[in-house]
């Protein structure tokens, strides 16, 4: 059952080990439709692999994981969990969109058929169809020029604006971005935050794994602090920055300023 008061993301004591490692430890939190999320913390806190939980990529082992009411992977009948029949899963997954720090384009697609790849395969869409809308999209993210370019062509700004505008031909409902600036020389991180900064203003519900503050000051409604697969705290993102309840957030916070 889904309304308007659903979530867009419910995590219920969510948690996930490899072998013996525990990396989630029972990661609880919400995002509510139309809102941006920041997931910050050390490397190793386990923010990828929650991320990667939401999209298919990981299973969870214990707790459980919503989206959008639906409950990811799995159906529940009565107390009991039974694995989603893959093509169930693969239509989940479909709706989400991920955006990861190596753009993971393929170098010997132009742009333009990166981005119309996936609408016309999985969405069946029309390739005269899927061309507008890749059309539009490069324009939205600044590069209706490059359409027929190749990715090695490229910054890294660019290619990662590509890799925006590929997620988004699915037309997902979520956004999810692990770390989508670090890979970037400093002068073309701007082009990419001003890109999900607009996304955000038009309503796109988006978690967003980064360490630029200033975006998750400005755009994030939630800031929401990992540590060793728990959260530690979460909260508004000004009151979190500027003044920290946890020794752990405050710590972290001070080692990257
Ligand atoms: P973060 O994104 O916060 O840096 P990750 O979610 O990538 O953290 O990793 C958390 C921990 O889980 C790390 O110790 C990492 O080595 C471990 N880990 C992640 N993926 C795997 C995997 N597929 N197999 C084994 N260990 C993994
Ligand atoms: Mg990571």
């Amino acid at each position: 059952m889904t309304s308007v008061e659903t979530p867009m993301v419910r995590a219920d004591r969510v948690c996930k080990s490899f072998g013996a490692v525990k990396v989630l430890k029972g990661i609880s939190l919400e995002v509510g439709r139309g809102q941006v999320t920041c997931l910050i913390g050390p490397s190793g806190s386990g923010k990828s692999t929650f991320l990667r939980c939401i999209n298919h990529l990981e299973r969870v082992d214990a707790g459980r994981l919503y989206v959008d009411g639906d409950l990811v992977g799995y159906v529940e009948r009565g107390s009991k969990l039974y694995e989603l029949h893959p093509r169930a899963a693969a239509k989940q997954r479909r709706d989400i969109g991920m955006v990861f720090q190596h753009f993971n384009l393929f170098p010997h697609r132009t742009v333009l058929e990166n981005v119309i790849e996936a609408p016309i395969l999985v969405k069946k869409l029309k390739r005269d169809e899927a061309v507008e809308k890749a059309r539009d999209l490069l324009a939205r993210v600044g590069l209706a020029d490059k359409v027929d370019a190749y990715p090695a062509q490229l910054s890294g700004g660019q290619q990662q604006r590509v890799a925006i505008a590929r997620a988004l031909a699915m037309d997902p409902k979520l956004m999810l971005f692990d770390e989508p600036t670090s890979a970037l020389d400093p002068e073309l991180v701007g082009e990419v935050l001003a890109v999900m900064r607009d996304l955000a203003d038009g309503g796109m519900t988006m978690v967003v794994v980064t360490h630029e503050m200033g975006f998750a000051r400005e755009v994030a409604d939630q800031l929401v602090f990992m540590d060793g697969g728990v959260v530690v705290e979460a909260g508004d993102p000004r009151q979190v920055l500027a003044d920290p309840k946890e020794s752990r957030t405050r710590e972290f916070l001070s080692r990257l300023l």
